[in-house]
């Protein structure tokens, strides 16, 4: 049985310690928030959007739907852990509309499984992250199929393919504001034509 309590209670000694590593991490290329896990929201019709229409990649990676769990049991998950590292990548939009994004995705997997083994290392033995993107496009797309769903496979890339955001419902437009991300881009306006940056998002619990 889950020891709900403890992980709660473990959760805030090396925070601030993790988030200097994460900010090493990621090299200047990413944005890292500490927010509540409460404050995280998760709605099932954006886990659908994964099947309606559906992704060119649904089904083809054991890190996708509809073998990751569900926006239910995700939310669940989600009381273990009181706090998690909100991680953005800002990108060009024309990046994020060419093969260029895979780039930047496999990038931002590498980022949130490395800040996953930082946390484990501080103690945090619980810690999942989660990436935008599908890991069959983006470390396998050369493969017919997902090695892990293969009988007894093991993935091809384990240090650092993590399962999709996407796929459980999270709410990366609330994520944005919760993180403070949304008032950023505001007071870029006079600078950046903000219709040419998009971004791309992952999440890091840490427990
Ligand atoms: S083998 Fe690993 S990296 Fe490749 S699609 Fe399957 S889970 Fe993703």
């Amino acid at each position: 049985m889950i020891d709900y309590e403890s992980h709660i209670n473990k959760s805030n000694s090396r925070i601030d310690e993790l988030v200097q590593i994460a900010l090493q991490i990621g090299a200047g290329i990413i944005d890292v928030v500490v927010i509540s896990t409460s404050d995280i929201s998760i709605e099932d019709d954006l886990a659908n959007m994964c099947r309606e229409p559906i992704c060119a990649f649904y089904g083809l990676s054991a890190n996708c739907p509809p073998y990751v769990s569900s926006p239910t049991e995700f939310q669940n998950m989600l009381r273990i852990y009181k706090y998690a590292l909100a991680i953005k990548i800002d990108v060009p939009i024309g990046w994020l509309n060419s093969d260029d994004r895979l780039v930047v995705m496999r990038l931002l997997h590498e980022i949130v499984a490395d800040i996953e083994r930082a946390a484990i290392e501080l103690g945090y033995t619980n810690s999942k992250s989660f990436a935008a993107g599908s890991c069959k496009e983006i470390f396998c797309n050369k493969h017919l199929r997902c090695r892990l769903l293969t009988d007894n496979g093991v993935c091809r890339h384990p240090k650092y393919a993590r399962p999709a955001i996407e796929a459980y419902g999270v709410n990366v437009h609330d994520l944005n504001r919760t993180a403070g991300w949304s008032s950023d881009q505001n007071s870029r306006e006079a600078t950046i034509d903000k219709a040419s940056i998009g971004a791309i998002y992952g999440l890091v619990l840490i427990g």
